[in-house]
């Protein structure tokens, strides 16, 4: 009983044990549920976060969608490139098809220039739309990379969602185990223990497996975050690429829009080529036809031609045949015909010969009538002039009373001059007076008629007289400026002798002498100091000569000034002064003309002296010793005899005295027979001057009154007054220097004389030749 009892009380505390347990177990059976329905939520949360993850792919499938419009409108660019590149060849093709048409008729067409410039202009918008198709080109590569990352996106997303997948399914697997478990343990009390351990145990592996899949929530969603980054970033790249595809778009319209206008110009162009060219062709062609007209005529015309010239040609070759015939027999007709020939020429070589002579004597004759008419001519003009100069004041005339003007003219008579002297008015009567404003030009004219007549061969003496300082030289030389007759009488017989050339060879040769004291020196000669004598020509045709002066032969200016040069260098050689030595000599320039006629083998020889006389100034007898009265002796002496010479001729004495003075005795055949002579009388207008003045222009009046009547005018001058004469007037003061001319040492200028000396011998125009 006590066992029974015991093991009543064993069951009841087992009942209550089983009853505790069954709480316990209803307990964990509520908390298996409620964990249960926790991890269901849980998993319907994770259902709920999957679906929207597939909504997510789905939207990011169909972003990925709109990548591939991308894709789409690269396609379609891409076949726009194409068309536009197709359009594009068809123009190249037709620009060429325009350029071979172009380049055969219209090779300098005024189009080609515009061509040129639409062809660069096309070259230039092919180049662009190069550009445009790299630019695309990128753009592909680009759309190309984007579409590869969207697809490797897509994989990996597609990944993630089978692990989902799977680890749900797992997930739901483990939870219907769990399930079965739990109702197995339920029916299965006594497994209870057991179970409620696995359940421990598989509940925590059951959160440490939505531990895990939380996490890997987290990761996905950080991933999906990323993802959506990345598409964030291509959509922006995806504007800016269409962006950038519209830009392109609108410039490849606006290279149509180019191309379209070159297209249309280039057709406009075209079609004027095409007129023109039609034109072109249109008018050849009517040219060609009127050519062809004008052909078919000629040849009409050549046609009937050739058949008139048939007959012709019969003719001809009837004529040939017969002048055969004639050139055979030609030999014997020719010497025939030349003898005959022969005969009439000699006859007629013999009739222009005798007219000829006929012409030739006429010819002759005429000559010597025209130098008898010029010699009459002279002879009424009177073949002795006498011209008076009157030299300006200049500043060697100082200032003050006695460097005022003495000299008036007669505005109606240029041939009459006043002098004021002691405040009587004196008049003279001249055949010309020159002014002191009167030019060297001027002076010359008068005198050129002279200076040409010998050329004819005529003899010619110019004088220049007058006081020292009264211009003689100025009118003789002149300056290298402005020069005197000298060298322009020079000048003038190389210009006539050239105009002569035609018909007579002329020779122009110039000598210089100087007399001083009675002797003669020669200017040119190599010992100017040597005294020369005055011959008579051994010939015995009572002409004169001088042994050993020189004569030089000139054939320019440059010659001229040469002989110059060295006359004057010559002369101041000699001297210690200059001035004073030429106002105390005379210098004479003697040109030779010597002509022949080629025609007639005439010659002549025509001679022009030209004579620089020393001062005519008296010198006082009482004031003058030495060689100064010496020198005014053989001046007075020799400007007498030139007086008495002049004046004898005049009055045409039986015998002219020209020995009295080596000076006219030089001069003697240029003085006497038809020979001419001028007196150029050279006066100072200075009131200082007045007495020489005087005495110059009574001397002057005394030349030239000769012509008047030489019988009456014999008887009333008996005899010339002479210098020495003339000395008892006044006394004459001195006279300013000439020209400026520098006296130099002897030594000094030989050097340079005999230096100039060779200059003219070697210079192969001029030749010394003797007299
Ligand atoms: P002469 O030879 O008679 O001694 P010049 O010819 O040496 O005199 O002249 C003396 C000065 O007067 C020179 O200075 C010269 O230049 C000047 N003379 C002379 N005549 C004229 C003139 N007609 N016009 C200008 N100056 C002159
Ligand atoms: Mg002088």
């Amino acid at each position: 009983m006590a066992s029974m009892a015991h093991l009543q009380e064993e069951k009841l505390r087992l009942q209550e044990e089983l009853l505790g347990l069954q709480e316990k177990l209803a307990a964990r059976e509520n908390n298996e549920l409620s964990r249960s329905l926790q991890l269901q939520g849980q998993v319907e949360t994770l259902k709920a976060k999957l679906l929207e993850q597939a909504q997510e792919i789905s939207r990011l499938r169909s972003e990925l969608q709109g990548g591939t419009d991308v894709e789409k409108h690269r396609d379609l660019l891409a076949a726009e490139n194409e068309r536009l590149r197709q359009e594009m060849k068809a123009c190249e093709g037709e620009l060429r098809e325009l350029r071979q048409q172009q380049q055969a008729p219209c090779r300098d067409c005024v189009h080609l220039q515009e061509n040129a410039g639409l062809q660069e202009r096309l070259s230039q918008l092919q180049r662009e739309a190069e550009e445009t198709r790299a630019k695309l080109a990128e753009l592909d590569l680009e759309v190309q990379q984007k579409t590869n990352r969207l697809a490797e996106v897509e994989l990996r997303l597609k990944d993630s969602l089978a692990e989902r997948a799977e680890e749900e399914e797992r997930l739901s697997r483990r939870l219907r185990d769990s399930q079965e478990t739990i109702a197995s343990l339920k029916s299965q009390p006594q497994q209870i223990k057991y179970i409620i351990k696995t359940v421990e145990v598989e509940s925590a592996k059951a959160k440490q497996a939505l531990c895990e899949s939380q996490s890997r929530n987290q990761y996905l969603q950080e991933q999906v975050g990323m993802q959506r980054q990345v598409l964030k970033e291509m959509e922006q790249q995806l504007q800016s690429s269409q962006k950038t595809a519209a830009q392109l778009r609108a410039q490849i319209m606006m290279y149509e829009a180019e191309l379209e206008r070159a297209h249309g110009q280039m057709l406009e162009e075209m079609q004027a080529m095409e007129e023109e060219k039609n034109h072109a062709i249109e008018e050849a062609f009517s040219r060609a036809q009127v050519e062809m007209k004008a052909v078919h005529e000629n040849l009409a015309g050549v046609r009937t031609n050739l058949l008139t010239l048939q007959p012709a040609l019969r003719t001809l070759t009837h004529d040939y045949n017969s002048l055969k015939r004639q050139v055979r027999d030609f030999p014997l007709l020719l010497q025939e015909t030349l003898r005959s020939a022969r005969a009439e020429i000699g006859q007629a070589i013999e009739e222009v010969h005798s007219t000829n002579r006929e012409l030739l004597r006429k010819y002759r004759r005429e000559l010597q009538l025209r130098k008898k008419c010029h010699n009459e001519l002279v002879r009424l003009k009177g073949n002795i002039r006498v011209f008076g100069r009157v030299r300006p004041i200049t500043k060697e005339d100082g200032e003050g009373p006695e460097a005022t003007n003495a000299v008036t003219f007669d505005a109606d008579d240029d041939a009459v001059l006043h002098l004021l002297h002691k405040g009587k008015q004196v008049s003279f009567e001249l055949d010309k007076v020159f002014p002191p404003q009167a030019s060297q030009e001027e002076v010359f004219q008068e005198v050129q008629a002279l200076v040409t007549s010998c050329i004819d061969g005529y003899n010619v003496c110019i004088f220049a007289y007058g006081q020292t300082g009264a211009g003689k030289t100025y009118t003789m030389e002149g300056t290298a400026a402005n020069p005197g007759i000298n060298q322009r009488a020079l000048q003038l017989l190389f210009s006539e002798v050239r105009s002569k050339a035609a018909d007579w060879d002329y020779a122009i040769s110039v000598s210089a002498a100087e007399i001083y004291n009675e002797a003669l020196r020669d200017l040119l000669g190599k010992e100017p100091q040597e005294k020369l004598e005055i011959k008579l020509c051994p010939d015995g045709s009572g002409q004169l000569y001088v042994p050993g002066l020189t004569e030089f032969r000139v054939q320019s200016v440059e010659d001229i000034n040469k002989v110059f040069e060295f006359g004057y260098v010559n002369r101041a050689t000699e001297c210690t002064n200059l001035n004073e030595h030429s106002s105390r000599s005379h210098a004479l320039l003697i040109i030779t003309v010597r002509g022949l006629d080629r025609s007639t083998g005439l010659r002549t020889t025509g001679k022009l002296n030209l004579v620089d006389l020393a001062g005519s100034e008296r010198v006082g007898r009482s004031g003058a010793e030495g060689s100064r009265l010496r020198e005014a002796q053989h001046i007075n002496k020799s400007l007498s005899a030139l007086g008495d010479v002049i004046y004898a001729l005049r009055s045409r004495q039986g015998h002219v005295p020209f020995r009295n003075s080596k000076l006219t005795y030089l001069l003697q055949d240029s003085l006497s027979g038809d020979s001419k002579t001028l007196m150029m009388v050279q006066v100072s207008p200075a009131e200082k001057n007045t007495s020489e003045t005087l005495c110059s222009l009574k001397f002057a009046e005394r030349v030239r009154s000769v012509e008047l009547g030489p019988v009456s005018r014999k008887a009333e001058l008996v005899s010339w007054p002479s210098q020495e004469h003339l000395e008892g007037d006044s006394p004459g003061t001195a006279a300013s220097p000439g020209r400026g001319h520098t006296s130099s040492s002897p030594g000094q200028l030989s050097g340079r004389s005999a230096s100039i000396r060779r200059k003219l011998q070697t210079s192969g125009k001029l030749r010394p030749v003797p007299v």
